[in-house]
């Protein structure tokens, strides 16, 4: 088997299945397909064929991009819709009825926390907020009704990174789905398939993507039957066995809901993918080394970034990631003022909301992303008025290190 970086380039490597045998994938930007024959038509629709009908449903260049994540992530089916938030509920509605509960963390990307607090919250479905520092919590929170254990992997802002092979050990004896949302990470810093995870989802808007081109997210669901102690997909269960999660999620929500991926975001997305190991390696080298550099720098009060080895999670993601955590860099200075002092002394360095971006990033959490939350709430969220969240991007490490230099001067 070819190495992954290589995969990402050629996929399947046949262009002579492609029309004109041209070497990019085409854009099919059409609703509808012509069918050869009626007959050809009641095949389609009963999916006894993988010819398309409607590009709600499928679409040839969204298929290559789901066949490229599978060689990325070693899935058995990957499904790619409008957004990461789309994968996200996609992902729960096809799992849950209410009355269930599903248990996460506190510390989660805010739509995310919003779609379970409150959108999951109001079909009856309970999200349970629990410590995921502490197993045992986690387990006693888990009943009959629970239907899955969801992880983000390092949590953002405070860039934990959760004992995930502890987690999965628990999801395995209580025989509950283990959902990790792999934005950050992407399967090429963090392969789920290694670790008992048995829905993975990203937002394909960061690494993927890479430079911030367009809206999208995955659904890569692995080899797994849990799904027979889920009493929704019970009839899947019986018609299709291990196959049970995707052909619910695949026949019946995804098509309801209707949040397919437009097949222009799918070329742009599989561009991202041929790049995306060669971007990650820049960005995690100058991850590293932009968080070394504000170690020593006397005006920074604190470092998060787990390849520093005075950090909490350093054997973590030594272990987890192989000692590359990914972009994202926590800043902690003294107070509000000086982080607003120091960002708008910046020159090159955005203020971005967006992070695993080809430029670097950076926003604080406090006044923007929790900007509503009180300040018990951010407290108990661990969101202090002296944190920032930086991105690093590609740029040349010496002008990362000079525009951060020159402004935490003028902090
Ligand atoms: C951005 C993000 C999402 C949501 O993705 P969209 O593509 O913006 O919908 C979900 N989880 C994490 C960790 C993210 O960073």
């Amino acid at each position: 088997m070819r190495h992954i970086s290589s995969l990402l380039i050629h996929g399947s490597g046949e262009t002579s299945s492609t029309p004109h045998r041209s070497l990019k994938t085409p854009i099919y930007e059409t609703a509808s397909f012509d069918f050869e024959s009626a007959e050809d038509a009641e095949k389609s629709f009963m999916g006894l064929n993988d010819s398309h009908a409607y590009s709600r449903i499928s679409n040839p260049t969204v298929t290559e991009l789901q066949e490229r994540l599978k060689l990325f992530s070693g899935a058995e089916q990957v499904l790619c819709v409008a957004s990461g938030m789309a994968a996200i509920s996609n992902v729960f509605i096809t799992l849950c009825k209410s009355g269930d509960n599903i248990i996460t963390s506190r510390y989660l990307f805010g739509n995310t926390y919003s779609f379970f607090a409150r959108t999951l919250n109001s079909f009856g479905i309970e999200a349970r907020f629990t410590d995921f520092e502490n197993l045992e919590v986690l387990e006693k929170n888990i009943d009959g009704n629970t239907r899955a254990i969801f992880v983000e992997l390092p949590t953002n802002p405070q860039l934990i990174l959760f004992d995930i092979e502890g987690i999965a050990k628990i999801a395995k004896e209580k025989n509950v789905v283990l959902v990790v949302d792999n934005t950050v990470l992407t399967p090429y810093l963090f392969p789920c398939s290694e670790h008992g995870v048995d829905i993975e989802i990203f937002s394909n808007t960061k690494f993927v993507s890479g430079g911030a081109t367009s809206i999208g997210g995955s659904i890569l669901v692995y080899k797994s039957d849990k799904w027979t102690a889920n009493p929704k997909l019970q009839p899947e269960v019986e018609k299709f066995g291990t196959d049970a999660f995707f052909k619910r999620l695949f026949k019946e929500i995804y098509r309801n809901i209707g949040a397919c991926l437009s097949p222009n975001n799918a070329y742009l997305q599989l561009l991202g993918l041929e790049t995306i190991t060669l971007r990650i390696d820049k960005i995690v080298d100058n991850s590293t080394k932009v968080a070394q550099y504000l170690l020593e720098h006397p005006k920074v009060k604190a470092v998060k970034y787990a390849a520093l080895p005075h950090d909490p999670d350093y054997e973590r993601a030594q272990q987890l990631t192989g000692g590359r955590p990914g972009c994202l860099v926590g800043v902690e200075l003294q107070d509000r003022e000086q982080c607003f002092r120091f960002m708008n002394a910046l020159k090159m360095i955005r203020r971005g909301t967006n992070f695993c971006d080809n430029k670097s990033m950076i926003i604080h959490p406090s006044s923007t992303i929790y900007w509503d939350f009180s300040p018990e709430e951010k407290a108990k969220m661990r969101i202090s008025e002296g944190l920032l969240r930086l991105s690093v991007g590609l740029e040349h490490i010496d002008d990362i290190l000079a525009d951060l230099d020159q402004a935490l001067n003028l902090a």
